[in-house]
């Protein structure tokens, strides 16, 4: 319990909602057509839209969005299924949108502060 506490994690924006722990990013430079984001490898505390195919930048995708179980804001998105190979890793992983989180204890950041906020570890 004393490493839960300690260990930064990311809430939902407009509710404060604890979604995801940093140790379970994957990745911290993802593109989303909104701008960047963040993939995780699981989140807690959301909820799935529809299974949809999408065809993303990397290619042809099955996804569901994501929304925050509180307040049912649309968080990201999960990747259910991916067609190409190369793709195959981001299967069962969550990206977050960057804009839509926040650090938790940390003051609602805007969409156009610069990325080092996140960068401090
Ligand atoms: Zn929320």
């Amino acid at each position: 319990m004393a490493d839960f506490m300690g260990s930064k994690a990311y809430c939902c924006f407009k509710c404060q909602n604890l979604v995801a722990f940093h140790d379970d990013i994957v990745s911290k430079d993802f593109q989303a057509t909104s701008g960047r984001a963040f993939l995780f490898s699981h989140a807690m505390n959301i909820s799935l839209g529809e299974k949809e195919d999408r065809q993303l930048l990397t290619g042809l995708h099955t996804v569901a969005d994501v929304y925050c179980s509180e307040c049912g804001e649309e968080l990201g998105w999960k990747y259910i299924k991916a067609y190409e190979e190369s793709q195959k890793y981001k299967e069962g992983k969550i990206v977050l949108e960057k804009f839509k989180i926040v650090v938790r204890g940390g003051n609602i950041i805007k969409n156009n502060i610069e990325n080092n906020y996140y960068d401090d570890d």
